[in-house]
This record gives C-alpha cells, structure tokens and sequence, in this order.
C-alpha cells in the first residue's frame, strides 16, 4: 500500500537515480508521463502549452526501448496535437478517452452516454459565470474544464458559488479541481489511476508490469496509488500530501530523468 506523504520528505527521483533504477534493473518499466506541469510548463492561456523541441525528442527517443502512455487531463485529440508523437498511447480527459499506435481506440461506455448533459450544462455555466471576467470555457470530449488563472481575486468565491449551485443539479456529474481550474466530469468511477491499470494490461504481455508514473497535479494522486509495482514521481507540489515515492522539482529534472533513462 503507497501511503501519503508530505512531498518534502519524498527523495529525489534525480539524486537518487541509481537506487530507483536498481528497482527494475531486469524489467524494463512500462513510462506513464502526465502532460501539463510534468512535460510541459504550466502557463497563462492554456491553450498555449507546449512542449519545447528537446523534450519531444527525449520522449520520442524513449519511445523506441519502452511502452510510453502520456496521461492527461486535456482532451484525447488536443493533447496528441501538442505531443505530436505517432508511436506512444495517450489517455485523454483523464482516461476517459484512450487511444494508440495502429488505430487503437477506447472510449468510456458510460461516459459517452453522458454527452448530451454536458452540452446543456456547458451552456447554462456560460450564462451564468458571463458576468466574471477571465473565466475560460475549455470543453473536451468528457470533460468541461473551466480555467480562472485570470479571474481577479475579489470574484474568485463567486465563481465557485454559481458553480458549486449549478452542479447540485446534476448527481450525474462529478466537480474537482486542480491548478486554477474547475473540472467537471461524468461521475463515474474512473479516473487517471484506472486508466493507467488499462494501459498497464494493453502495453504488456505480463500480469503487473513494473510502471513509473510522473505528474504534479492532485488528479495523477490517483496513478500513483496505483503504482505498488512501480514508482510514483511527483514533480513540484500540488499543496497536498502525496502517494508518490520520489519528487522532481521542476521539468527541467523531469528531462533530465526522462534523458537518464536513455
Ligand atoms: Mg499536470
């Protein structure tokens, strides 16, 4: 069992390279990789994310000796735009959209029964949180992100408010929240964690492959959990305590392990 720990005390994935190599020297780990904050620096307008040219190239390199899943909470088809890599899996909207080389393509059953409710409280929110300057609408396939890194201060619990109201009326549909953004999603019992456990199943050929997972956000806690015969690596801090093992402080050191790797 992975117990929780302030991110502190969790040593670094970098200074201790050589012991959590040792971990699966005779079995080549499975590389789950979250996106924003992990490969990609967190900025202003979401929509401009990106990952600069060497990480592409340490991903896509790595991608010819290990099975590689990018994990994220962006849409399925907006964040393999950004990687732009052909060969590795990606789980988009927290894995509730899953797809790979050759075609590969699973979606949540549940989920896309759900797609009509998302139009109409899409809609309804726009009205309602109109009058607040900043708010970002950002609608993927199974999830509505609402982006308020540019509300200004002062309007921030009314914003909540009008969300937290709105959402009360439809138990089919689950609130969280993560850097600056509130994300509403089917209420499904599915999450990055079980995605993960998806892939594990599709990229291997063994029972429980030996897996390293890195993100920094709330929402990859639920991968890391996931990780008993792997290791969770946090990068940088989300404000909680964590079920990761190890920690980098930055995607510069996320480069540099990802680079060690090779
Ligand atoms: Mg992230």
């Amino acid at each position: 069992m992975k117990t929780l720990r302030d991110p502190k005390l969790l040593d670094s994935a970098i200074e201790n390279l050589e012991e959590l190599q040792s971990k699966f020297s005779h079995n080549k780990p499975l590389i789950f990789l979250d996106f924003d904050g992990t490969l990609a620096p967190i900025v202003e307008n979401h929509e401009d994310a990106g990952m600069d040219e060497e990480t592409k190239k340490i991903v896509n390199e790595l991608s010819n000796n290990y099975a590689i899943a990018v994990v994220s909470g962006r849409g399925l088809s907006d964040v393999r735009d950004k990687v732009g890599l052909a060969d590795i899996y990606y789980a988009g909207s927290h894995g509730f959209e899953i797809a790979g080389p050759n075609n590969f393509e699973k979606d949540n059953e549940e989920a896309e029964k759900m797609l009509p409710v998302f139009d109409e409280i899409e809609q309804k929110l726009q009205q309602e949180l109109n009058d607040i300057e900043g708010v970002r609408f950002e609608r993927k396939k199974f999830t509505l992100a609402i982006h308020y890194r540019q509300v200004t201060q002062e309007k921030i619990s009314a914003f909540h408010n009008i969300i937290e109201n709105t959402i009360a009326n439809y138990p089919k549909l689950h609130k969280g929240d993560g850097k600056k953004v509130v994300e509403i999603k089917p209420n499904i019992d599915w999450h990055k964690g079980k995605a993960v456990n998806f892939l594990r199943k599709e990229l291997s050929d063994q029972e429980n492959p030996f897996s390293i997972y890195l993100g920094d956000d709330t929402t990859d806690e639920d991968a890391f959990r996931e990780m008993e015969n792997g290791i969770g690596i946090l990068v940088g801090e989300h404000g909680n305590d964590s079920y990761a093992d190890y920690r980098l402080e930055s995607i510069t050191q996320v480069k540099q392990f990802l680079k060690a790797l090779l």
